[in-house]
């Protein structure tokens, strides 16, 4: 069995595995020159254990069988039908890489940044846009963050944290500058429905108030819960205790010589104002229905704003040649077969992740998820019988595409760690993709 996975992030290598284990060889190919995706551009850096996950998903590139074909882009350097035809079987596991629109007016203002982009910033994604953001960060003293999930409390997080804490981890070099020099003093952060509803975690949410100098303070009127919230605080464990930790913060003062996390809820973004950018979000307050929706009142009020980022969620896009599901941004699929407008299965073409459910639940999600498709797949080729393939090097040789290979990838992880070092830290990330590319060739 000869199989392609497109995507080296956590999805893409939990499904290289279990195909690995059941005897096939598998080549991982990623459009950037390094591995693990979300691992390395998403998980906040200062998150260290989470990021430690990186250990288990590297063993999957060393086992034998797996092969990483990394900067090779599928749909520029390759098609999928190409794919297809080189390989028994396809799975797509390219994650949901784009952001999704809030549709208020002024949110395209400068200084209203989508958290899909800050977040690649501050891991030192190849692509980030570092004018944008580093002139966003400059001029800011008031933040809005639009959204109350995990990217909007890391999001608050890395804007208001010490840099004691953040000089632990392996930002690049102009990230840590960048913030180090921010005068940023409050972080706002809106709730369209209450703190019930927030799909934020605990452990994450608790976080904020452990962080040294800084403040988190919320409306005590915020808190009042209508009946629909208060069964939902009866029935779900991870929401009393989310709510119980927001109640216990309801009496913390302000010190003037702290940053300071101001959580609002029942508060939809309604518009952004500004002449040249972003200068004020209108928020109009909301109420909440019986089926848990929220609904805005028409009454509303102003804060000031130099930084809105807008954390409202990831949105997965279609790729060339495959079926796509544009209301739900995903690909359609039955246990993750593709399957084409009729609902008849594509032969030979699967996909695991992001991109086959959605950008919902946390990365060990994505183990059962990928062995389920790999499921699927195997019973799929058993009944249909398996010839191999050649693979892509051959066509890639060809069309002059030099892929980062496995030595290539331990030759980036070596000169990361070696810059680290330098400077006193585990490791920095290389930002810039020739850097890597460079860096790469040099140990192959
Ligand atoms: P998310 O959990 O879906 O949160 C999106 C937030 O945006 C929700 O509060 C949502 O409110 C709000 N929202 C959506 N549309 C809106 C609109 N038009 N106006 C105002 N608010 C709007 O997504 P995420 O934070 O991007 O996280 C993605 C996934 O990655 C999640 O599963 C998350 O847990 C995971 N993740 C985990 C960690 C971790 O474990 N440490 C870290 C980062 C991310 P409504 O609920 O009202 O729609």
């Amino acid at each position: 069995m000869r199989i392609a996975v497109v995507g080296a992030g956590p999805s893409g290598l939990y499904a290289a595995d279990a195909l690995s284990s059941s005897g096939a060889d598998v080549d991982v190919l990623d459009r950037l020159p390094v591995p693990f995706g979300l691992v390395r551009y998403g998980v906040a850096p200062d998150h260290h254990s989470i990021r430690s996950v990186r250990d288990t998903l590297q063993k999957v590139l060393e086992k034998p069988g797996v092969r990483l074909l990394a900067g090779v882009e599928v749909g520029r350097d390759v098609s999928v039908e190409e794919l297809l035809a080189a390989y028994d079987a396809v799975v797509l596991t390219y994650g949901a890489s784009r952001d999704r629109h809030l549709d208020v007016p002024g949110e395209d203002l400068a200084g209203s940044v989508a958290a899909t982009d800050l977040v690649a910033w501050y891991c030192g994604h190849p692509d980030a846009d570092r004018e944008t953001i580093e002139s966003a960060l400059a001029a800011a003293r008031s933040v809005v963050v639009v959204g109350v999930g995990n990217v909007a409390v890391d999001v608050t997080r890395v804007l208001t944290a010490p840099m004691a804490r953040l000089e632990q981890t392996d930002m690049p070099q102009h990230v840590l500058d960048a913030l180090a020099a921010s005068h940023i003093t409050d972080v706002h952060v809106l709730g369209r429905r209450g703190p019930a509803q927030a799909t934020w975690t605990t452990k994450e949410l608790k976080e904020l108030a452990e962080l040294d100098g800084v403040d988190v303070l919320i409306d005590p009127t915020d808190l009042e819960l209508e009946p629909v919230s208060a069964a939902l605080v009866e029935s779900d464990r991870v929401v009393a205790r989310n709510v119980e930790v927001i109640r216990s913060w309801a009496d913390h003062v302000s010190d003037t010589t702290h940053r300071h996390i101001h959580l609002h809820f029942h508060a939809r973004p309604a518009e952004m104002l500004g002449t040249d950018r972003v200068e004020t979000v209108v928020v109009e307050r909301t109420t909440i229905d019986d089926a848990g929706a929220a609904h805005g009142t028409g009454e509303t009020y102003e804060i000031p704003a130099d930084l809105v980022v807008r954390s409202v969620g990831y949105r997965g896009v279609a790729l060339d040649g495959v079926p796509f599901d544009g209301r739900r941004n995903v690909i359609p699929n039955v246990e993750g077969r593709v399957m084409d407008a009729d609902g008849v299965p594509v032969p030979g073409l699967y996909v695991a992740g992001w991109i086959k459910r959605g950008p919902t639940g946390i990365i060990g999600t994505n183990k059962k998820d990928a062995a389920a498709t790999v499921a699927a797949l195997l019973e799929d080729l058993e009944a249909r019988g398996a010839t191999g393939g050649p693979g892509i090097e051959p066509l890639l040789r060809d069309r002059g595409v030099d892929a980062v290979a496995f030595d290539g990838w331990t030759a980036i992880d070596a000169a990361e760690r070696a810059l680290g070092a330098s400077r006193g830290r585990d490791r920095t990330t290389i930002h810039d993709r020739d850097a890597l590319v460079t860096a790469a060739r040099a140990g192959a």
